[in-house]
């Protein structure tokens, strides 16, 4: 063995919960079997990882310098402490609460090994321990201790867990009891969100675990897993290669080794989790196949011989089904190809070491566009809040596109205006045009797209742009953005212009407001413009008008991504014979690019050393475009189309009408916030929701209301309802559970990925006579081929989970047989979007029009204007509110003992009187509680009781969630 330490620390841990290997465990503390080039030897780190370690070490310098400022912070000399260096270090610290930063201590190996041996176990040796912080609380009779550690990320995982954990169990044999208490919990703690140079540390952003619910799973890994995974021979550790081993020192050798052996890990992209499937299916082949193997095949070998004949699958296919779907699904194969002997582009790409073309229809890559844009952006993970650094667009256009440069590039700051140029400059080239030209963006990695994503909604959050460059890069580069307008802008304008002409007197100003909110003209004599609202109006409200947006939406649907990531399309489309995972030089490699790309570190490098990174990003803006074309190129070689769809042409719709910053801001997050949620959704359904539970249909028994269908659960998991459940809200879509991609099924898209959720999100179902037209309005194959569930019961039912559900959907739908298998996924349920938004609207309108003080704005802007008046009576008079309050609870109280039937509903339960009680006591209230239990949000004046002017109450903005 080479280079092991034969020690593990408490890092080690927890990377292993990370890269979820024993290998990892086991090459760390034994070495490896050969010498394996290290990553981790402090001059080989590379410029990025570097500055992910630096991001780690800012965050903890920022928060022990804070701390020192609260005056919370002592700082003991980073030496290797003993128990009593410790507590004599406390013992002479005379605050009642303090934090430690910079201790290391050697774990207390006598009393851990004395836990391995009472496991019966071999002990495992730990190297020295560096907890971040140890708060400590004095209390009567001693000492309160916690361990907290810091970190740069977004959010505690299990591997940061694990290692506080570990702090924790040493420390307590350290610090004698009964003088010091561990707290039975321990921390992570958080930089701020917006990050840590803009804001203070906060002990809000403290990710407190209770030790006590970590106890078994760590111990059994710490006293069980552990030792036992270190005291096998190397050859019977379990291990896979797989995208998440980035960044492991190990990775060569595993690389190698995957390769050599036919391991799983030598085909690309197969995570761990997938592979547990296949291993699966090969350990079942093995027991119920007869032949007896002298000379055991390799992982390749073994799948590549199942699908190979028609009997391994049709047997497999009958014993197994699901584990058989799932297989088929990760190697690319047909779903419904039960009988014929296939062969997966996946394992046949490993085999031969070739590229093979996945003969699956792509829907998300268009097969063609007039106008390409590519968008390459640096990012600096050891800034405080990794934001993009650099940026280049490049165009390349089949079109001639005067005043668009080929290259925009430029720092993070100027990303908005120079994206809102190139989509402004493309909108208004393509308006001159005989046939609108189409335009499809890239960006090569998921990481840059949701930098791009991140980027553009908190612009639209800082008011940092102009408001028209952020409105134009939203419209055209966030996902639903225009579904969004589309749906919702009909609805608010059309109520709020309704309200508007019916009211009394307005000024031309009043009616040149609504208009360029409409972006209609303001030009004309009072009249006209009064009429040009009438028409839009009316525009809105007519059939044509419902119908032009409808069409708008289905154009949306189900289609190409506003941003294509074109790393994903290629692990869709093609199936490299690279071990484990890939990148953008690999890739272009493989492609057949012979010069060398830029990789992310060489960006990198280039960035922190102060070189020009702008010829670099130039150039991979340039691979990223070749790679697009040899994808291109590589799939239509083969006869049929796989490549659906054509780029749709730029178009940039946002809904954007409010002027006040505050609840403009208010309406971008509420678009946001659903724009979230659809995305997620989308995401699955353009792949036929691989992750949804599959049930079989059973039987149709009837409820106490409408049929009840009874289903058994065949695989996947489903929450179980509310048992008090009275509502039915039809929140899942159900869909026969065919393979859409099987050329015999002769399906296209997922019917899921059709489905126009936003058209639906805020309706009641049953559909009654005036909703149903939107229903209608569902694509017709939406129509015929889902229906809306709703999950009324989940129960065991022998060895099988039994699954209630109610459905509805058109009458000419699907017809639900005994024996099928239905997929069942969530849809968008949301009342509260157009009330939320169009009280935003109508509270800037006013705020326009009318010269009155909003209290709903003036709780953003002058929050302090509702502290406690003045007036010397104030306290009296909020005393004299309370009592009555008291009072009336009383009355109906006795009422309701007298059997007054209708003072029962009036007495509040403890909650409710508690916060009326607040209202009654305070200027501002703002409660917040579950759906039904909200009674009202009052603004009381001090002057005035509530009953007397119950027109100060602020109109209500409140978000439900269940
Ligand atoms: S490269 Fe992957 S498989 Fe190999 S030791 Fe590291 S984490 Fe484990």
């Amino acid at each position: 063995m080479v280079g092991g330490k034969n020690t593990l620390s408490a890092t080690n841990l927890a990377a292993y919960h990370h890269f979820n290997c024993d290998l990892y465990l086991y090459n760390t503390y034994h070495g490896t079997a050969q010498q394996t080039p290290s990553k981790s030897t402090p001059n080989q780190v590379s410029e990025l990882s570097r500055a992910q370690f630096q991001r780690g070490i800012d965050w903890e310098t920022r928060l022990l310098s804070w701390l020192n400022e609260q005056q919370l912070l002592l700082t003991v000399p980073s030496v290797a402490l003993r128990g009593e260096d410790l507590v004599e270090n406390i013992l002479n610290d005379d605050r009642d609460r303090f934090f430690i930063s910079g201790i290391s201590f050697a774990p207390p190996q006598d009393d851990l090994d004395r836990l391995y041996i009472e496991a019966g176990r071999e002990p495992v040796k730990f190297g020295v321990a560096k907890p971040d912080l140890l708060e400590i609380r004095r209390v009567e009779n001693g000492f309160v201790w916690k361990v907290i550690d810091a970190k740069a990320s977004k959010s505690a995982k299990t591997s940061h867990q694990v290692q506080i954990y570990f702090y924790t169990l040493c420390l307590r044999y350290l610090l004698p009891q009964p003088l010091f208490q561990p707290a039975n919990t321990a921390s992570i703690w958080l930089p701020p969100a917006h990050g840590f140079d803009l804001y203070s540390p906060s002990f809000d952003d403290l990710k407190t675990i209770d030790t006590s619910l970590f106890h078994f799973p760590v111990d059994d890994f710490l006293f069980r897993h552990l030792p036992k995974t270190l005291s096998q021979p190397r050859n019977a550790i379990s291990w896979h290669f797989n995208p998440m081993c980035k960044g492991c020192p190990f990775t060569s050798d595993c690389k190698e080794q995957s390769t050599k052996q036919g391991r799983l890990g030598s085909m690309s992209n197969i995570s761990f989790g997938e592979a547990r499937v296949l291993k699966n299916l090969i350990e079942s082949w093995h027991e119920c196949s007869s032949s007896d193997l002298k000379h055991p095949l390799t992982d390749i070998e073994d799948l590549a011989t199942i699908f190979g004949k028609g009997e391994n699958v049709q047997k497999l296919t009958s014993a197994y089904p699901i584990t058989m779907r799932k297989a088929k699904r990760i190697l690319a194969l047909p779903a419904r190809n039960r009988m014929r002997p296939t062969t997966s582009p996946i394992i046949e790409a490993s085999r031969t070491k070739k590229i093979q073309v996945i003969q699956h229809r792509n829907y998300s890559c268009p097969r063609r566009e007039d106008i390409s844009v590519v968008i390459s952006l640096l990012q600096d993970p050891s800034s405080p809040s990794s934001d993009i650094v650099s940026f280049c667009i490049s165009i390349f256009s089949s079109i001639t596109l005067p005043s668009v440069p080929s290259v925009l590039q430029g720092d993070g700051f100027e990303l908005v205006s120079s994206l809102a140029f190139v989509i402004e400059t493309i909108l208004l080239h393509q308006e001159k045009l005989p046939t609108l030209p189409s335009t499809q963006f890239y960006v090569w990695s998921s990481a840059e797209h949701s930098a791009l994503q991140t980027h553009l909604i908190n612009s639209a959050l800082a008011s940092s742009h102009i408001t028209r460059d952020i409105r134009l890069c939203i419209g055209a580069l966030a996902q639903g953005a225009s579904l969004l307008q589309t749906t919702f802008q009909p609805v608010l304008l059309s109520g709020v212009l309704m309200d508007f002409l019916s009211k009394g007197r307005r000024v031309k100003a009043d009616f040149q407001s609504i208009l360029d909110r409409m972006g209609l003209s303001t030009e004309g004599t009072i009249n006209q413009l009064k009429q040009r609202i009438q028409d839009e109006l009316q525009k809105y409200q007519s059939d044509a008008g419902r119908q032009e947006a409808e069409e708008q939406r289905r154009k949306e649907i189900g289609h190409i991504p506003r941003v294509v990531v074109l790393k994903r399309e290629v692990e869709r489309s093609l199936a490299f014979p690279i071990p484990g995972f890939w990148d953008l030089p690999e890739c272009a490699a493989m492609l057949g690019n012979s010069e060398d790309c830029p990789s992310e570190e060489a960006l990198f490098d280039a960035y922190v050393t102060g070189s020009s990174v702008w010829k670099l990003l130039e150039d991979r803006n340039k691979f990223v475009y070749e790679i697009l074309g040899s994808l291109r190129r590589q799939v239509s070689t083969n006869e049929s189309h796989l490549f659906v769809n054509i780029a749709n042409p730029l178009s940039a719709y946002f809904m954007d009408i409010c002027r006040e910053e505050h609840l403009r801001k208010l309406f971008y997050m509420q678009q946001f916030e659903v724009l979230a949620r659809l995305s997620e959704l989308w995401k699955a359904r353009i792949d036929g929701c691989p992750e949804a539970p599959i049930l079989e249909y059973s039987d149709t028994q009837q409820g106490r209301q409408r049929a009840e269908h009874v289903f058994y659960l065949m695989s996947g998991s489903l929450d179980t309802p509310a048992s008090e459940k009275e509502k039915t809200m039809f929140d899942y879509l159900l869909v026969k559970d065919d393979d859409y991609d099987d050329p015999d099924s002769g399906n296209n898209l997922p019917v899921e990925a059709l489905f126009d959720d936003l058209g639906v999100s805020g309706l009641v179902f049953p559909l009654n006579r005036f909703t149903r037209s939107r229903w209608e309005a569902q694509h017709a194959i939406v129509q015929k081929g889902l229906l809306l569930a709703d999950i009324r019961d989940i129960t065991v039912d022998g060895s099988r989970t039994k699954v209630t559900l109610q459905t509805w959907g058109s009458g000419n739908g699907i017809r639900l047989t005994k024996g099928t298998h239905y997929r069942l996924s969530p849809r968008l349920v949301d009342f509260n979007i157009s009330k939320v938004l169009s009280t935003l609207f109508e509270l800037d309108l006013r705020r326009e029009s009318e010269d009155v003080a909003i209290p709903f704005l003036q709780l953003m802007l002058d929050p302090k204007s509702f502290k406690g008046s003045d007036d010397p009576d104030s306290s009296k008079i909020q005393a004299a509110f309370r009592q009555t309050g008291t009072d009336l609870q009383k009355l109906f109280r006795e009422l309701t003992g007298l059997g007054v039937e209708p003072a029962t509903v009036l007495v509040l339960k403890a909650s409710q009187n508690r916060a009326a009680q607040h209202i009654l006591g305070n200027r501002l209230t703002v409660i917040w509680g579950p759906p039904g239990q909200l009674i009202m949000l009052t603004y009381q004046c001090q002057t005035f009781t509530i009953t007397q002017e119950p027109e100060r109450r602020i109109p209500l903005l409140c978000r439900f969630y269940d």
